[in-house]
């Protein structure tokens, strides 16, 4: 589950990361308002920013920084008048509903610090840069030497040794480091106490020394974090700051439906039981040379309704040209889910072909039933077996 940076930026400062002040405006006049509040409390310099699920705003115009209430206006009115592109999204980009008017601040160097969850090593891992800001993907993706990867305890906790290790490694000198130590300590708090799976403040800054703090002061001015839906269960003030409207409307159809279900960008929409059976379909029907449209896992024990709402979640993907049930009857019988196929299939009217697998305990009836209902559903193919199903399925689409 993720969540909105200015979210995330409280949940750092909860956990005692010192983040700069802000407020959430839905509107260019209550950005100009903003701006003047900030400007109350000592601000001179603010930065307008998209809320939005997705990383890279700065290359895209979403991230804006202004001198002046007037200034603060225009970049929100900016920002909110169309859908923001950014290397992590799509081309057609995803609309910005919200907006933080976050405080700015004068930066002498950027740095990167995150945790994740390193699968090869089986444990959180603290990972540092002393190359933090926007480039950090190229950074690590052709100088990965330049990330430092502390492995961390997940019983224990970061240990303030590892952390001030990563410090001095990061290059951090004076009154900065034991700033530093307190922002990876905090951050790694943060990340085990919540569950998160990734917790990221890029850039982690220092600003330029001053009268009162002679070295700079290292402040968090960009936050990402996700959660691990597996322990949202366990957070239910966590799971409120879900924002609806970042949420794929047809995945959020889905769960209500028990369906684990991921839009993709093929053309073979995939009705399957079982996580594992779903993948092996979706490489089946690669393998004969069809692009799938979406993963789509409609549980152990799938029954019409479910199998109704799937049929209608897939349709409603336009570039869906034909769908591929396979299915595997075990406590759900195969005689049973083609009476739901059937069902469903006359409720929600096909026009692209539809090629069904089954196969499993009482695979015999099931045959029956789709044979008899084969006028009913002019574009209904039954497939012998995976593989005879996946042929068919991209030969009826290519074709
Ligand atoms: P992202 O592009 O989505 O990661 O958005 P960020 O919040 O990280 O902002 C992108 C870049 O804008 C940062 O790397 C900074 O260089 C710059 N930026 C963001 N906030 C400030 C600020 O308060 N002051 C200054 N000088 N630059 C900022
Ligand atoms: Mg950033």
């Amino acid at each position: 589950m993720k969540i909105h940076e200015y979210q995330s930026r409280e949940l750092l400062e909860k956990f005692g990361v010192p983040v700069p002040g802000g407020i959430v405006v839905d509107s260019a006049d209550d950005a100009e308002a903003a701006f003047k509040t900030l400007q109350k409390d000592g601000a001179t310099l603010a930065v307008v920013k998209a809320q939005v699920h997705a990383g890279g705003r700065g290359k895209g115009g979403g991230v804006k920084l202004v001198r002046t209430a007037e200034e603060a206006k225009d970049a929100a009115w900016t920002i909110l008048s169309k859908p923001l592109v950014t290397p992590q999204t799509t081309a057609e980009g995803v609309p910005v509903n919200k907006l933080l008017v976050a405080s700015g601040v004068d930066i002498a160097k950027e740095y990167y610090v995150g945790m994740v969850v390193d699968r090869a090593r089986g444990c959180p891992v603290l990972m540092a840069s002393a190359e933090g800001g926007m480039d950090i993907e190229e950074v690590a993706a052709k100088t990965p030497e330049k990330i430092i990867k502390e492995p961390v305890d997940p019983d224990t906790g970061l240990q303030p040794y590892q952390a001030r290790k990563v410090a001095f490694e990061l290059g951090f000198s004076g009154k900065q480091v034991g700033q530093a130590v307190k922002v990876m300590m905090s951050l790694a708090r943060l990340f085990l106490g919540t569950d998160a799976s990734l917790v990221e403040i890029n850039p982690l800054i220092v600003t330029p020394g001053s009268a009162d703090h002679p070295d700079g002061q290292v402040l968090a001015i960009d936050a990402k974090i996700d959660f691990d839906d597996n322990a949202m269960f366990r957070h239910k003030d966590l799971q409120a700051l879900e924002d609806p409207a970042e949420v794929d409307a047809s995945e959020a159809q889905a769960a209500k439906f028990g369906l684990s279900y991921i839009k993709l960008d093929g053309t073979i929409g995939c009705l399957v039981n079982g996580a594992g059976l779903a993948m092996s379909t979706m490489d089946i029907i690669k393998l004969h040379g069809g692009d799938p449209a979406n993963f789509l896992d409609v549980g152990g024990s799938a029954n019409e309704e479910a199998v109704t709402e799937a049929f209608r979640i897939i349709l409603a993907d336009s570039n869906v040209n034909g769908i591929l049930v396979n299915i595997f009857g075990g406590i759900a019988k195969c005689d049973i889910i083609a009476n739901a196929i059937v069902a469903a299939a006359k409720e929600v009217g096909f026009e692209v072909p539809l090629v069904v697998r089954l196969e499993g305990t009482n695979v015999e009836p099931a045959r029956e039933i789709l044979e008899a209902a084969k006028a009913d559903i002019p574009t209904m193919i039954v497939g012998s077996d995976l593989t005879d199903a996946a042929q068919k399925i991209t030969a009826a689409v290519a074709g």
